[in-house]
This record gives C-alpha cells, structure tokens and sequence, in this order.
C-alpha cells in the first residue's frame, strides 16, 4: 500500500486516480496539487484527497508515490518546483500522453534519490477537471508504463501494483515505442477528427447548421473526439511532433489510393479496405477495447 499519494493535476485523469485510490484503498492518505483553487477546493469538497494546495512543493513533501497529471507542456516547471521537497525513494510517475518528451522534462531536474518511471493510462474521455473523473476509468483499460534502462526493479513492482490495484492491464516498452504506438491509435485520430470538425466548421451557415442537423450520419463520433481539451491536445502534438508526422505522411499515401479509388470507380480497392478495417473493429470489441 501507498502510504502518502501525490496528485499533481486533479483534473479527468488525477481525480480518476483519487477516486479509485480512494474505493480501493491504495494508499493510506491522497493529497493534491492544482494551479486552480477552485479545482482544489472541489477536489475536497468531492471527499477525493485528504489535503489540497496550489503548491506542488507542498503535495510532494512525505510522498511515497508522486502522479503528474498535468499537460506535458508543464511538466518542465513542475519537476523543478516540486526537486527539492521530494522524499528519498519516492517513486515519481505521470500520465502523460506522450513519453520520450515527458521524461526529457522531468529528468534533469529531478534528484538522483527518488525514482522516475513514466507512466501512461490508456484511458480517457472528451470530458475535463475534477468533476469529470470516475473509480472506473482504468478498468480493464491499459496502463503502459516507459521505464528508465536503470529504473530500480522494486520501484516499478509498486507501481505496477497501484496500477493493478486501479483495474488497468499492466504493460511496459519503451518511450520511442509508445510515442510511435500512440501516434497511430490516439494522436492521428485526435488530429484527423479536429480536422474535420474544423473543415465543417468553415462551412457556409447553412450547410453548417445541417451538419449539426444531421450528425448522427457519422460526425457526431468525430465531433467527440473534437471535443477533447485543447492545451492537453496542443502539447501532444507539440510533443510527438516525429512520430506523428510520420503516421500522417502514411495517411496522406492511402488518402490519395481512396481519392484515386473512388474517381477511377475502382469498387473492388475501397471494398477490400473496408473489409479489412471491419475485421479490426471487430478485434477491438473482441479485446474488450470498444
Ligand atoms: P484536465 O482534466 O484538464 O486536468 C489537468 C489539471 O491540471 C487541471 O485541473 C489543470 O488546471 C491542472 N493544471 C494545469 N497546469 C497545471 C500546473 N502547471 N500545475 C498544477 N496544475 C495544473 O486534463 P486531463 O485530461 O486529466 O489530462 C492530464 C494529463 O493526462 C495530460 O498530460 C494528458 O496527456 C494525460 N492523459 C489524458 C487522457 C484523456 O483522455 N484526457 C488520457 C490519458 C492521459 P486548469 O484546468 O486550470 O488548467
């Protein structure tokens, strides 16, 4: 068991985290951090943490286990605000969607007492801040943990099992691995769904109120997607700005094959993609992933 749980960020994910810590009792007591008063205030007022602070200094000081969950763009001014008042052999984790970046800005400013293994659930909503968590977010879900080629064994058995604790299907690779992975499965997929909300967008009134009208054709799942919070978002891009461009290079190959396929009237080629990906949807719901 955790003794003293460390939430830096209790918005969807840090408040997710708090919940579940708190149904399964996974630590002894669970404090907060968040640039927002009104967030730690809410996060109390939830009965979610023990203690609350707009100083992450403040959080980390007795932590055992120590979660970021803020944008990556903060992780920079995070790790050296909260450096100093980390206890020896704290374990230091985030959520981050992205990983080579995230330990690129936690680890030189973090002491060589305390372990860093960077950590990412699979595992979210469109939906942001304290309100939006829920115990069950983990559940059945993946947790990919990017540990250091020196990560301290012991350190990494722990927070497997907090994260095991949490409901989550325990995974690790490394960080270039992960960022390549999740370029494809969650970054190209935000990029592609912000695109096409953002082309309607653009559209002529009327045409626009009718895309509102009759969303249920298909848009409706891209403007979910599109719905997700914009500075998280910025920074993932900001982030994995190699991987993803290179899953985009891919995208605009096959996109050409389609506008190809379709204007030559060429059925056979979109129907064997199509069946393809059908094949895979069916993968994903016989995962359990849907
Ligand atoms: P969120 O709901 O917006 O929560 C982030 C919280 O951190 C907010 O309360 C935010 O306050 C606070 N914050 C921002 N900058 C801060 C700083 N410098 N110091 C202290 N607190 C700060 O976002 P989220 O969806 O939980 O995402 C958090 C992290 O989880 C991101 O790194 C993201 O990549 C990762 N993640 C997200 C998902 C997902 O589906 N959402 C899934 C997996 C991983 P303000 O509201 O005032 O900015």
């Amino acid at each position: 068991m955790i003794q003293r749980l460390a939430i830096i960020g209790i918005g969807l994910i840090g408040s997710s985290i708090a919940r579940v810590a708190r149904e399964k009792q996974l630590a002894a007591s669970i404090v907060c951090a968040d640039r927002s008063q009104a967030h730690c205030t809410e996060a109390l007022a939830l009965g979610i943490v023990d203690a609350a602070s707009t100083d992450p200094a403040d959080a980390v000081a007795g932590a055992d286990l120590v979660i970021i969950c803020t944008p990556i763009g903060t992780y920079g001014a995070i790790a050296k605000a909260i450096a100093p008042a980390l206890a020896p052999g704290a374990i230091v984790s985030d959520v981050g969607s992205v990983k080579q970046a995230a330990i690129l800005a936690l680890q030189p400013h973090l002491p060589a007492h305390v372990h860093l293994i960077p950590g990412h659930p699979v595992a979210g909503t469109e939906h942001s801040g304290p309100g939006a968590g829920f115990a069950t977010l983990f559940d059945g879900r993946w947790c990919i943990l990017t540990p250091l080629p020196d990560t301290n064994a012991e350190a990494l058995t722990r927070l497997e099992a907090f994260w095991q604790g949490a409901g989550s299907n325990l995974a690790t690779m490394t960080a270039e691995h992960h960022d390549r992975v999740l370029a494809i499965t969650s970054h190209l997929p935000h990029l592609i769904a912000y695109t096409i909300v953002g082309t309607a967008a653009d559209l002529e009134d009327q045409l626009q109120a009718e895309v509102i009208q009759y969303s249920a054709g298909g848009f409706r799942d891209f403007t979910r997607i599109a719905g997700s919070d914009p500075v998280m978002w910025r920074d993932v891009f900001l982030n994995n700005r190699d991987a993803v461009l290179e899953m985009l290079g891919r995208l605009h190959e096959d996109i050409a094959l389609m506008q190809r396929a379709i204007r030559i009237g060429d059925g056979q080629t979109l129907q064997d993609l199509f069946t393809r990906t059908r094949a895979i949807r069916r993968g994903v719901l016989a995962a359990k992933q849907a």
